[in-house]
């Protein structure tokens, strides 16, 4: 009898941790379970504000405005079966968490919001503070933010976004910002994704990490439609990184090609898929054009059906890869 006892403890002891309803996200509605993630967009936009960290603000736009003209965006990708959209928009360049608060009540969308700098295109996006920060300075300010919120709205990050600018070096102020990613991501555990492009550029910052222990399964190699060496996925695959294809709402046939790569080779298991779609734009007669998030529905998946995707690769890449990328213990 107390060796079936000790048998069931030990059974027990060894279950999967996946499921124990300890993993979650971070929503701009706080936390909650990373089983209700569901079908996630993981790189959108509802607005970007272009017109440079010094002069952006909250006094650029007009919140029940931007609230009416995206609605009928959120309300058509849910009808999708869209559940949750990581919107990836940093601070100073028009991120507004309040926003994001405000179209999930209205829609019923879960969003994910973010904490970091931009610093591709020449560092109009930074504010001035960068220059002569250290990244431990950068670092305790997105902490910071994790821990108690963005500005006084109580609203916290649920990952990490930064950029930086293309080419196979970086800058002093992107080596800044990459190092202040990943001591953020090492103090809180978020997720770090990096508008970034071409393999060379991921290369370098993946450099910085492994320099500093991250594990490289909590960073997301943004853009990577942007590479035209294939090849080079293969060598993010055998890293661990994660492979962002995010552009289907600007290039369907191009992610097309690249999915049926990945699926070739095997590793569909590291991609994520998004529109980079969206939004809008402060200045502009209300908001300017607007592309919507339904591509992915109503284009590729027909495709990637076609060219012999299943069910369970749809959902691997619009559920289960978004979930393991975004959870936190
Ligand atoms: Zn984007």
């Amino acid at each position: 009898m107390r060796n079936l006892i000790l048998i069931l403890l030990i059974l027990f002891a060894c279950q999967p941790k996946k499921d124990n309803g300890k993993e979650h996200i971070r929503t701009v509605s706080g936390e909650t379970p990373a089983s209700e993630m569901g079908m996630s967009l993981i790189h959108e936009h509802v607005l970007v504000d272009f017109i440079g960290a010094d002069s952006t603000g909250y006094h650029r736009w007009n919140r029940a405005e931007v609230v009416a003209r995206v609605m009928p965006f959120l309300e058509a990708a849910k009808a999708r079966g869209v559940k949750t959209i990581v919107e990836c928009t940093p601070a100073y360049l028009g991120r507004d968490p309040l926003l994001l608060k405000e179209l999930s009540e209205k829609s019923g969308i879960q969003f994910l919001t973010n904490t970091g700098y931009y610093g591709a295109v020449g560092e109009k996006y930074l504010p001035k503070i960068v220059e002569e920060a250290t990244s431990d300075e950068l670092a305790a300010i997105w902490i910071g933010e994790a821990k108690d919120g963005i500005e006084n709205t109580g609203i916290k990050p649920g990952f990490i976004k930064i950029s930086v600018n293309e080419g196979s070096t970086l800058n002093a102020l992107d080596e800044k910002l990459v190092r202040a990613a990943a001591l953020t991501h090492q103090a809180t555990g978020l997720l770090i994704v990096s508008h970034t492009g071409p393999w060379a550029t991921a290369k370098a910052q993946i450099e910085i990490l492994q320099s500093m222990n991250v594990d490289l399964g909590h960073f997301v190699w943004v853009h990577a439609q942007n590479e035209k060496d294939f090849a080079s996925y293969d060598t993010a695959h055998d890293l661990g990184v994660w492979i962002s294809l995010d552009g289907i709402a600007w290039d369907v046939p191009g992610h097309l090609e690249r999915l049926r790569y990945c699926k070739e080779k095997g590793f569909l298991d590291r991609v994520l898929v998004s529109h980079d779609a969206g939004w809008y734009r402060p200045g502009e007669p209300d908001g300017g054009d607007f592309k919507g998030y339904t591509a992915l529905f109503d284009e590729l998946i027909p495709q990637l059906k076609s060219a012999g995707f299943t069910e369970s690769d749809i959902d691997l890449l619009l559920v289960k890869n978004p979930r393991v990328a975004f959870s936190l213990e």
